[in-house]
């Protein structure tokens, strides 16, 4: 990471420990690290006190979090980290110690809290979270290149998709493209729901054959360099018959006019309600069993939802999901989800997959 981005990025993670009363603060989730110090290693410790960024490892992440975070005081650890953690403490005279309650786990705290009897335990939540909502012009650019990623994979996928494959060939299939293409891994498990497993929003791939006719759910993501990717496609082998043709017409309507109402300034649950009542007018409402849509960057799923149940306005910068969905138990199921950049007047969409139901 750019020694200014950690610098820029550290100076808003003081403003908001001031604003919530701690003079330090403690991480121990990657995305919160990765966020603020540019580390990539699945595990370490951030401690920020007084005017020090400390970086506690083991002996596994040495090397790569001192050629990672060269702004960043790395110290290697054995034992416990908590005890590194109490001296550090101590040196600064620190009192409040905020901690992430929604990403530290319990055993953790508990110990945390024996190394440092005389230090409030202050439980925090979304305080690096509400910094990365807003992407800076350089995450907007890892996104677009996920999603080209994404795109590239998903087309080479689709080029050899045949009746008699399984879901598990697919979900296969389309990981190695996105190896191919440049991604590190996937953001979550591939989702493959064909038939009636595709009723299932969130079905992972199986050991399913998918046959000629069939309506397939296909829900992927790339991992590029941290930044994630989420994109569905529902895709059919053959025709599926006038009825789930008329469904899916129904519901990509219902998709682009959410996708035309993103913008910043409008409220991410009139988003969501609109998506959804168009659905009731041609009564799928009932069978939309989940949000519009969700944040996603360093993370898959991050804020702000696009739901009935939050009070977010979208922002410019913000990039956001909008998937709505229609699921027939014991039927078949359908969705279309495009991650955008919501910006002034509208959104950018960061793919350029057709929406064609139908395959050849
Ligand atoms: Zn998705
Ligand atoms: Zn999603």
């Amino acid at each position: 990471m750019e020694n200014d981005q950690t610098a820029t990025r550290i100076a808003g993670l003081h403003e908001r420990m001031e604003q919530a009363n701690i003079d330090a603060f403690f991480t121990l989730a990657s995305p919160s690290m990765r966020y603020l110090t540019g580390f990539t290693g699945e595990d370490g410790f951030l401690l920020v006190a007084g005017h020090g960024v400390h970086l506690i490892v083991d002996g596994r992440f040495t090397t790569q979090a001192l050629g990672e975070c060269p702004q960043v005081d790395v110290i290697e650890y054995s034992g416990h980290f908590s005890t590194t953690v109490a001296r550090l403490l101590a040196e600064v005279h620190a009192h409040w110690l905020g901690f992430e309650k929604e990403r530290m786990p319990f055993a953790e705290a508990e110990r945390l809290h024996a190394a440092i009897p005389s230090v409030a335990m202050v439980p925090t939540e979304n305080i690096v979270e509400s910094m990365r909502m807003v992407k800076d012009a350089r995450e907007l650019d890892m996104m677009r290149a996920a999603g080209r990623v994404a795109d590239a994979a998903f087309r080479a996928m689709i080029a050899q998709l045949t009746a008699g494959m399984t879901e598990n060939d697919v979900a296969a299939l389309l990981e190695y493209e996105m190896r191919k293409a440049g991604a590190q891994g996937t953001s979550f498990s591939t989702i493959v729901g064909s038939g009636p497993r595709g009723a299932l929003p969130h079905g992972i791939a199986s050991a399913r054959a998918i046959s000629e006719g069939e309506v397939v759910v296909i829900d992927f993501g790339v991992n590029y360099q941290g930044y994630m990717s989420d994109c569905t496609r529902t895709v059919a082998l053959g025709d599926p018959g006038a009825e789930v043709r008329d469904v899916y017409r129904r519901l990509l309507d219902a998709q682009q006019l959410g996708l035309g109402l993103i913008r910043a300034g409008v409220s991410s649950r009139s988003v969501d309600s609109a998506v959804r009542a168009r659905l009731g007018e041609s009564g799928l409402a009932q069978y939309f069993t989940h949000g519009l849509g969700h944040g996603v960057g360093l993370e898959i799923h991050e804020a702000p939802r696009l739901a009935q149940s939050t009070d977010a306005v979208l922002q410019p910068g913000h990039i956001v999901t909008c998937e709505p969905g229609v699921y027939l138990p014991g039927q078949y199921g359908m969705r279309i989800e495009d991650s955008v950049i919501v910006t002034e007047d509208g959104c950018e969409s960061l793919t350029t997959l057709p929406k064609e139901l139908m395959l050849g």
